[in-house]
């Protein structure tokens, strides 16, 4: 079994058997105290009424109806005083709400198992997620933070061009959706949990794991004729347990690059994990483009950072010795911003990334060959990356798209940039390596090789190839906004060629 860190429900209302207090709505929580033994915990939402914990080795639950049970939990006398048997009556949303709580207190029941915990014939290795296992603790708790700000939802949200390409891929297909159970994946403020329930989704369970949670009940509990049909489930993925399996699943786990945050993994986890056999995906598909770019501005920019550094008195102390690692340093970061299509030298290939099939472990590593034409003699500053998701819908098919020249988005566009710019004539073949390797920070480490054959005397003899490689993290990008606004093609400037055919 999966050991869960903590699960939560919002309740109708709990009130307690053989009090006078009057019943008010709560929030239970599941979770593992430091001992290692499950609790319960039931929170009143009036700040004034004290939470009630519950022994979950010394507790039952019974089904007093659909949307009614009671958790009795056993008194003991073994301290000084004696303690009584409590019961708590718990109203329900749902039926799925009561199910789903009824589940995860079997599960947690059961749970003995957690970090360090000795029991009686010996100890036990925790057994801990498969996202606690590839993911360093401080990471997440960054991430997850994060995640939880409005501010940052918001951003999301008024990225139009990614909220309305789900928002029409959504409601043009609502056959996908109309009678159907759906998860959404990684719900923030769960707005494509309302979409899907726009559509006529029988149920939505919106599964979140950070405190966001809590704001997307509240903006699905203000929508109630959506509403009814949705349970936000608060926690990862990859350690909660839904009630039944799911006909599609709903989810926006694109990073920067696509790839970036190793959301990905999440999603196919969930695959796994939530969605029937032949379920259908929203997006199904994922492809990362590339081309080599020139943009001397660009290169002169990052070079110039490290300049700083070439000084030999700054108040007496040479700082030469540290010039070279800084000048490494500016050229590990990834720039992010929207260029101009017209820098791209050659036209993009693309690694295609099937969500339906892939395996979780195959999205740990990628090694890319490399292989293009130049269209114009110029020189090589180093490898613009993109990204585009499809949705395959049963009757309209789209794609959400973050090429240059597009509308921009949230995401911009992404370059390596080479130390050592690399010289092309038109018409030269340029080939080279992108290989991405996962690292537990929620990222990658990027290596980046392009080669191309030198022209010029000696070249048709012996190929004299120049190559040049550098190495970057995903995770610490230079957002480059203040520079060039979002490229707008001028009428009598297209591109020299076209950049993104839409067919696989
Ligand atoms: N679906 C929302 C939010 C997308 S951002 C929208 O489209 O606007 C991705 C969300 O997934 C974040 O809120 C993040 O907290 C959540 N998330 C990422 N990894 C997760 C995981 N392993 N389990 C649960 N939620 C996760």
């Amino acid at each position: 079994m999966e050991n869960s860190k903590a699960q939560q429900f919002a309740l109708v209302s709990i009130s307690e058997l053989g009090s006078s207090s009057p019943s008010s709505p709560a929030v239970a929580r599941f979770s593992a105290a430091g001992n290692g033994v499950a609790e319960l915990r039931f929170q009143p939402e009036s700040e004034s009424a004290a939470p009630v914990n519950v022994d979950l080795q010394a507790a039952k639950l019974y089904k007093l109806g659909p949307l009614q049970s009671v958790c009795i939990s056993e008194g003991s006398d073994t301290g000084k005083e004696k303690l009584y048997s409590r019961g708590l009556t718990i109203q329900f949303k749902n039926e799925e709400e009561s199910g789903a709580f009824h589940h995860a207190f079997e599960q947690w029941e059961t749970e003995l198992v957690v970090e360090g915990k000795c029991l009686p014939n010996g100890e036990l290795t925790s057994c801990k997620s498969k996202f606690d296992d590839k993911i360093e603790p401080s990471s997440a708790k960054m991430y997850f933070h994060y995640y939880g700000q409005l501010l940052h939802q918001q951003n999301m949200l008024q990225d139009y061009v990614r909220t309305g390409t789900y928002y029409a891929a959504v409601i043009e297909n609502r056959a996908d959706f109309t009678g159907r159970v759906v998860v959404d994946v990684g719900a923030g403020s769960g707005i494509l949990s309302l979409f899907a329930a726009q559509a006529g989704a029988k149920h939505v369970y919106a599964v979140e794991a950070s405190e966001m949670a809590e704001y997307a009940r509240k903006l699905i509990a203000g929508n109630p004729s959506l509403g009814q049909r949705i349970t936000v489930i608060k926690g990862k993925v990859e350690e909660v347990e839904l009630p039944e399996k799911a006909d599609i699943l709903i989810s926006e786990p694109m990073g920067t690059l696509l790839i970036n945050e190793r959301m990905l993994e999440t999603y196919v986890i969930a695959r796994d994990r939530f969605l029937q056999p032949n379920g259908k995906m929203f997006p199904g598909v994922g492809r990362i483009h590339m081309a080599p770019f020139s943009d001397e501005y660009l290169f002169v920019e990052i070079a110039n950072k490290a300049l700083f550094w070439q000084q030999q008195n700054y108040y007496g102390v040479d700082l030469t010795p540290l010039y070279g690692s800084a000048f490494e340093g500016y050229f590990s970061q990834p720039v992010v911003d929207a260029f101009d299509p017209r820098l791209l030298v050659s036209p993009s290939m693309s690694h295609v990334i099937d969500f339906s099939k892939i395996k979780e472990e195959d999205l740990y590593e990628f090694d890319i060959p490399l292989r293009f034409v130049a269209s114009v003699g110029t020189r090589v500053h180093g490898l613009a990356c993109w990204f585009d998701v499809l949705f395959g819908g049963s009757t309209v098919q789209r794609w959400l798209t973050t090429a240059p020249g597009s509308p921009t988005t949230h995401w911009y566009q992404l370059r390596c940039v080479l130390s050592q710019p690399i010289y092309v004539m038109a018409g030269q073949e340029i080939t080279g390596r992108l290989h991405m390797i996962a690292h537990n920070a929620q990222s990658y480490t990027i290596y980046l090789t392009l080669s191309a054959k030198m022209w010029g005397p000696g070249a048709e003899q012996g190929g004299i190839i120049q190559s040049s490689s550098c190495k970057l993290d995903l995770k610490e990008p230079y957002y480059r906004m203040s520079q060039p606004q979002p490229y707008v093609m001028a009428q009598d400037q297209q591109p020299h060629q076209q950049l993104h055919s839409q067919d696989l």
